[in-house]
């Protein structure tokens, strides 16, 4: 179904406001989404009506406050496929979500000598947790190829030959816009025995994510990204491999009992919830979900698609414009998403950026934490990057393809190479 977008941006006061004195033209998704009023005002309404703390009440605005915080945790396990709430930890973003993957399942289960298989293509979120635990632990961390955008498979299998007791790959990057085959991708791990940890954050917020089809053991993401509020985020862990780790956070809810010498823990997912959790966030989260699910991921997903088609015709057209990720032909497949990041010959992201702001365009320049995968594999400084969501539509790419044509005047480029 075509999404009506104009409707749509109806939702979003922000997408009315002024930027420079411009129609603000909002194209950094990838880093954070903007709010529906929807959102906004499940949180509004929770504060001023139901605000109480979770699980301790037995008053009635604790009682409700508690089903809403349970009820976004059904919403989400819905949302990815997961088989029960109990497989869904509510942590404060991806990067936390991770870090306790990190912190209990794999310091509780890998030793001296293992190995961790990541990418080239992740986000630091994805990188430095790992290579926390692979100081303390002694533990190699290796890196699977990137080829022209996307991840070289035929060096993936020969990775997975070493054995790596975990594999922990982006599902969509933040800078390439590649869509990664992770049920291929965790196929291959299960073959050779590793535990497979998805870092969804660039993939949940615009494209059906199946749990139980790609058969991952964790799924992590952010809420921010998907319409929700920030401070939030998502573990997805499977329900046996949750039961057998031990927690990591000690606190209140976390428990079922405590005496001077000794504590039990409570059930999923409280186990791993230690302290006051964030209600209007899980609030948020769960409106969030209800809206994009009305509206139908699917569609969002055929939305960015025609975008990102239509925004790389004219880009790849543009003298002295490289754009970085799987090519535009591939965009008919499932490899694509959102996200087209680029540079200008002759100019620095960072000016390209600023020319942008200045027409009221965000985007993002920088190494978009990924540092390796942008100066080591694309050997570049920094990149600018353009990403899309729902509410975006095509005179707003006109806009941006029209704005490289200023960049190029304001910095003097005249003779273009191309790359
Ligand atoms: N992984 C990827 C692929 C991301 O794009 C991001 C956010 N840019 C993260 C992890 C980290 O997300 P957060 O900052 O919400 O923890």
């Amino acid at each position: 179904m075509e999404l009506d977008v104009e409707k749509i941006r109806e939702d979003f006061p922000i997408l009315h406001t002024k930027n420079m004195g411009k129609d603000l033209v909002y194209l950094d998704n990838a880093a954070t989404s903007q709010k529906p009023t929807q959102v906004i005002d499940s949180i509004v309404e929770y504060y001023k009506t139901y605000n109480a703390n979770i699980h301790r009440g037995l008053y009635d605005i604790s009682v409700k406050a508690t089903e809403k915080y349970t009820h976004s945790k059904e919403l989400t396990a819905k949302y990815i496929n997961a088989d029960t709430y109990r497989e869904i930890i509510y942590c404060k973003n991806t990067t936390e979500a991770i870090n306790l993957v990190a912190l209990t399942w794999a310091e509780q289960n890998l030793n001296d000598g293992d190995k961790i298989l990541l990418t080239q293509m992740e986000h630091h979120s994805n990188i430095v947790p790992w290579q926390l635990l692979a100081k303390r632990k002694n533990i190699d961390v290796e890196y699977v190829n990137v080829e022209n955008g996307e991840l070289d498979m035929n060096d993936y299998k020969e990775k997975l030959e070493d054995e790596p007791k975990l594999v922990s790959v982006t599902h969509v990057s933040n800078v390439l816009g590649s869509i990664n085959n992770v049920k291929e991708i965790t196929r291959l791990a299960h073959d050779k025995g590793a535990v497979v940890h998805i870092d969804g954050a660039q993939a949940a917020p615009h494209m059906k994510v199946d749990v139980k089809s790609i058969g991952c053991e964790f799924y992590s993401f952010s809420s921010h990204k998907m319409l929700g509020p920030a401070g939030i985020g998502v573990l997805y862990g499977k329900e046996e491999l949750l039961e057998s780790i031990e927690p990591i956070m000690g606190g209140g809810d976390m428990i079922r009992s405590v005496d001077f010498d000794k504590s039990t823990w409570n059930e999923l997912p409280w186990k791993f919830e230690a302290g006051t959790s964030n209600m209007e966030g899980s609030i948020g989260l769960g409106r969030a979900i209800e809206y994009i699910e009305k509206i139908g991921i699917e569609n969002i997903r055929k939305h960015e698609k025609e975008l990102v088609a239509y925004a790389l015709e004219k880009l790849e057209k543009i003298d002295g414009v490289v754009c970085y990720g799987p090519q535009l032909e591939k965009n008919k497949g499932d490899y694509r998403a959102g996200v087209i990041s680029f540079n200008i010959h002759g100019a620095h992201p960072h000016d390209v950026a600023t020319i942008f702001n200045s027409e009221g365009i965000a985007i993002r320049a920088g190494h978009h934490c990924a540092m390796p995968l942008v100066n080591k594999v694309l050997n570049e400084p920094a990149v600018a990057r353009m990403s899309f969501y729902l509410y975006n539509k095509k005179d707003e790419v006109d806009k941006a393809v029209n704005t490289i044509e200023k960049v190029k005047k304001v910095l003097r480029i005249k003779k273009q190479i191309n790359h």
